[in-house]
Order: C-alpha cells, then structure tokens, then sequence
C-alpha cells in the first residue's frame, strides 16, 4: 500500500483529497489529510463579518465532513518535511508519517509581528486584521461602536491572498457607514505598497476611479516601516506619517513557518514550484496546490480550484511514468463587492490582464466583468454555496479550468 499525504485540510487539501479518492485506486493507494485546526472557514466571508453580512456561524464547518470516508485525517501541526527521506513529522507525540507522494496545501498566514510595533498595546483593541476568525469577529464588535473618525487600511507588502480583497473591505466599509448615517463623519484612508488600487493597469485605474468616486483617498507607494500604537500612527520609510483612529491591517502574509524549518520555502516561506505543473522544483513526489506556492498567480480559492485539474491529472501521469502537463494558465477570477448591492467581476491569467466585456455562465450568467452590476453581487453571495457544495468536494463546475477570452474586449 502506497501513501498518498496531503498537508493541509483547507480549500485545496480537501477537494485534491476528494478528486484523487475518485481517481487513485484505493487497493494501492491510501490519502491522508493532516490539519491543525478542525474547523474549515470559508475565507471569504471573513470580508462580510464586520459589517454584520454574515454572522461568525456562517462560515464555519467541520474539515471531517467534506473529507471522504476513507481517507484518514489526522489533526495535529507540523514540525517539518524531511524531503530526502520521504517523511513528514508531526507535532502531536513526534509521529513520523512517511509517504510516496505528498501534495502541500498549508497556504498562507498573516505575521503582524514582521511590523514593528504592530503588537505593541494596539492589537484588537483599535488595530485589527479581518484575515482570521478571530481578527474579523473582533472587528464586527468595534465596528459597532464606532461612530466618527479617520478608519486607515494598510497593506504590508504584497503578495497576500485575495489581493481585491483590501478594495472590498474599503468599499462595503463606505456603504455600512451611509447605511448607519455617519459617512460624513468618518475619513476612509486606503495606504497600499501599489502605486495604484491595485497590480494590474487596466483595473487599477477602474478601481481607483470608484474609490475616489466614493471618496476613499488612496495613499499609493506606502511602505509601511512600523506603527506606534501609543500615538495612534502609522509610519512608511520614505517618512510619512498617517494617523488612524481605527487601523485596519494585511500584514505580512507567509507560507507556514515548517516550510521555512524544513529548508523548503523562499524568504516568504512559499514553496518553490513549477508555474505551469505544479511540481516542486526541487522534489518530483512533492506537489504543491494554492496559496503556498510560490507561483506568480493570485492567491485565491478560485485558482486552487483551476489547479487542481493540472495536479490531479499530472499526479496521475507521473504514477503511470508519463510526461508531466504544463496546462495550468494562472487562471484567476475573482467578484468585488462595491456596497450598495453590486460587486464587479474580473477573470484573468498569467498572460491576460482583467479585461472589460462579459462572463458566460450557463442559467444564472452572463457576468459583466470589471463592471458593477447586481447580478455580479449575487454571483458573489451564492459563491459560499458553490464552495461548500462543489469547489471543496472536488464537483465540476460549470467553468472553463483555462482561461477563455469569450466574452472579452481586448
Ligand atoms: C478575507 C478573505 C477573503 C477572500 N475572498 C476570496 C474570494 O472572494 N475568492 C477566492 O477565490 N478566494 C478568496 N480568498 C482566498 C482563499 O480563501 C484562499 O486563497 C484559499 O483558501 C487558499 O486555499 P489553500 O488550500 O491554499 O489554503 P487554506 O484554505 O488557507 O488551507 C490551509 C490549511 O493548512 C492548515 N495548516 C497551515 N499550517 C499548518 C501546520 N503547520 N500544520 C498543520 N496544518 C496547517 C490550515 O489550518 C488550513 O486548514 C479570501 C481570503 C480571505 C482571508
């Protein structure tokens, strides 16, 4: 019996443990899941908690119930790979998990403490992150007696996950404080490491165009060198000075920290991996799926989910001895929220940049892409059902895996 070991119960560790269940046969190969946390978030509702969209209970399941029955999942962290030995091990009693093939789904992490003085008094107290469940649901309860003030959103450094997401934050931040009639007493400052709203030129200057028009002021090229939480400020290395009332942070996001033990990772603790295979660089039997690559494309559930018809189709390859795939394209899509019931949609890959035009999706599409619209918004709120029905139990979707310029205007 052959060991097929997947680090990581999230989006990506649990629908590549439900496809290769389906693909791999059970009389040679056994899956193992190991994750440090029981319960699955669905990240992306992290983004509605604080304005009261979404309750905490509405993002959290147990991992358990979307693994398969026969795959075995083991809850523990992990102290490290040793990848010339083919073994992993854990942190719960030093157990020693050796393995034929292993696929890394750990993702990423926020590190406030790469920011100095991030920790210093101010954190969850009038400095929050909506990164995790317990940033984001102590943000919704500061939120709620906030009624006045200057509200500073910074991004560390990128990359980070979701990159749209920080946009997001800042505009159904303008539509809660309309809805609680206090707009006009709150400033909204967007300070980002970017010199724009955001990577890509034709929807950076869209997006900065619907930021200024809801009177969010963008602080661009913000490097941000520490925060002194005793005076309430947030500091960038070319010496500008910014001050908040309430700070809300990206920090630093980094690969887990046993990637970086196990000598695997770059300065970020991504690991190393072949943009288009998907295969570490430097290990053939090592995989590695979503946000803990190093690959250059966005940092989304949506991308695991193209990835993860490359990865099932070239793990296979590779146990009968044929040639790898090089299919995957970076591709990317991604709805925005704006406020006021309406979201924008942008669908891109390692070579094409979010274009203006339309999305076809059988029924309930056509989207319009890098523009609001109201269908966009519902795209966006039943993607939570689509995630837990479809995405992470591995179901086809009804999406191409590789971008398609149908419906695009170059
Ligand atoms: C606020 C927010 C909004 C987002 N919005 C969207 C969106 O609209 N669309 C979209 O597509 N994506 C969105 N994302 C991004 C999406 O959630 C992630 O990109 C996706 O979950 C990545 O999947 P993953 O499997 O790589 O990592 P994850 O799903 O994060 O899973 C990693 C797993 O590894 C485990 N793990 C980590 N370290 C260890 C360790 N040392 N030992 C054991 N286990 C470990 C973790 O517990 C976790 O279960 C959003 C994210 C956030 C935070």
């Amino acid at each position: 019996m052959k060991t097929f070991l997947i680090l990581g119960g999230g989006t990506g560790g649990t629908l590549m443990a439900n496809k290769l269940a389906k693909r791999l046969d059970a009389h040679d190969w056994k899956i193992v899941v190991v994750d440090k946390d029981e319960t699955h978030y669905y990240q992306p509702g992290f983004l509605f908690i604080p304005f009261g969209i979404y309750k905490p209970e509405d993002v959290v399941k147990q991992k358990r119930a979307f693994l398969p029955s026969n795959v075995e999942f083991i809850v523990s962290d992990i102290e490290k790979i040793e990848p010339a030995e083919n073994r992993v091990v854990l942190k719960k009693d030093d157990r020693v998990l050796n393995y034929d093939t292993l696929l890394i789904a750990t993702g990423t992490d926020i590190h406030p403490e790469e920011i100095e003085g991030m920790l210093d008094g101010g954190w969850h107290q009038n400095i929050f992150d909506f990164y995790t469940y317990a940033g984001t649901t102590a943000l919704s309860q500061f939120l709620k007696k906030f009624n006045s003030g200057r509200l500073v959103f910074n991004v560390a450094e990128m990359p980070i996950k979701c990159p749209v997401a920080p946009l997001e934050f800042m505009m159904l931040a303008d539509d809660y404080f309309v809805r609680r009639g206090i707009r006009s007493k709150v400033e909204l400052v967007y300070a980002t490491p970017l010199s724009g709203a955001f990577t890509k030129p034709r929807s950076s200057e869209a997006l900065g165009g619907m930021l200024d028009k809801k009177g969010i002021h963008i602080e661009p090229d913000f490097a941000v060198s520490g925060v002194d939480s005793a005076r309430n400020v947030i500091s960038s290395y070319d010496g500008r000075e910014l001050n908040y009332d309430l700070l809300v942070t990206i920090p630093t996001n980094m690969g887990a920290d046993f990637i970086g033990r196990s000598g695997m990772g770059d300065d970020l603790n991504f690991v190393p991996t072949n943009k288009h295979t998907l295969q570490a660089d430097k290990w053939p039997n090592i995989w590695v799926i979503g946000d803990a690559a190093n690959v250059p494309a966005s940092k989304a559930g949506a991308v695991a989910h193209f990835e993860s018809d490359t990865l099932t189709e070239n793990i296979l390859h590779q146990i009968k001895g044929e040639p790898l795939e090089e299919t995957f394209d970076g591709h990317a899509n991604c709805y925005i929220e704006s406020g006021h019931g309406k979201a924008l949609l942008i669908d891109f890959n390692y070579d094409t940049e979010p274009l203006p035009g339309t999305y076809p999706l059988p029924v309930i599409g056509p989207f319009s892409l890098l523009k609001e619209s109201v269908i966009n918004h519902w795209g966006k709120l039943a993607f939570r059902w689509m995630y837990w029905n479809l995405i992470v139990k591995g179901r086809p979707m009804p999406v191409s895996t590789q971008m398609t310029m149908v419906g695009k205007r170059p």
